[in-house]
């Protein structure tokens, strides 16, 4: 009962302008669903033409997954706070519209009481450039190319499949932080951690300093910077319990969720 408009709930008079605003900026020719295709074609395209390369692979290769998904938890946690939240000047401010994105549009849009967009022309908010993809990709390129140099080229394709893998990862559960409630996202594992864990970090009051992982709250638990007290497999299932969410923060997200979930 009353969870049907969970993260749905009102809008400031801030927020509600600010999305007239937005809205009314927004090409006519912008296509969510092309956006989106933009992002999961070439990602899913890289994904199949290094699995067709790799051959016989042993469980050591396959096994080089698990720290490359702890160095890119790691960098998505890193990235967050202190590129998309943090005005970097250096580099000829080629950060600066990464910073100016997130902070003054990504989280006024959105904030954890009005978690959720209305028509898929809004996926412009919510998706990276199409870009972003092929930057990390290149980044990626020497990488995987030296692994498979001095390891195997099995290894090689596996850590430059890892990259769109867990790219793509990233963008469709962003994407989910800011569906409407739904059966998927409130029951899917995970999903539904993410859920919270995104709400709580789009709470204005922390947003600078807590929960900076989007996809698996892994590095939010090492480093501390969770708004939740419990380990890390505690936190990787939490959902949308607010049992566990420390007592300083619970005015900000916690005390809305419990709200609503009491209506
Ligand atoms: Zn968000
Ligand atoms: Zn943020």
């Amino acid at each position: 009962m009353g969870t049907d408009n969970i993260f749905s709930g009102e809008m400031t008079e801030k927020q509600k302008a600010f999305r007239e605003e937005y809205k009314s900026n927004i090409a006519s020719w912008y296509s969510g669903w092309g956006h989106l295709l933009s992002i999961y074609v070439p990602g899913v395209a890289i994904i199949y033409f290094c699995l067709r390369q790799i051959n016989a692979p042993t469980w050591f290769e396959i096994g080089v997954v698990l720290p490359i998904l702890v160095i890119f938890n790691f960098n998505e946690w890193w990235i967050h706070k202190n590129a998309m939240h943090r005005p970097v000047k250096g580099m000829g401010g080629a950060l600066m519209p990464v910073f100016h994105r997130h902070v003054h549009q990504h989280h006024q849009y959105f904030t954890s009481r009005r978690m959720t967009y209305d028509t898929n022309r809004e996926w412009r908010i919510v998706l990276f450039p199409p870009y972003a993809l092929l930057l990390f990709v290149l980044v990626t390129l020497p990488i995987a190319a030296i692994v498979g140099y001095v390891w195997s080229s099995n290894a090689g394709y596996i850590v430059m499949l890892s990259t769109p893998l867990y790219y793509l990862n990233y963008e469709t559960f962003h994407l989910c932080c800011h569906v409407k409630e739904n059966w998927f996202v409130r029951y899917c594992p995970l999903i539904n951690t993410i859920r919270r864990h995104h709400a709580a970090h789009h709470s204005q009051p922390i947003m600078m300093e807590r929960n900076m992982n989007l996809t698996y709250p892994i590095t939010d638990w090492y480093m501390n910077t969770s708004d939740l007290e419990r380990g890390l497999l505690g936190h990787l299932f939490n959902g949308y319990d607010t049992r566990y969410v420390k007592s300083e923060y619970q005015n900000d997200q916690g005390t809305e969720l419990q709200h609503s979930t009491q209506n």
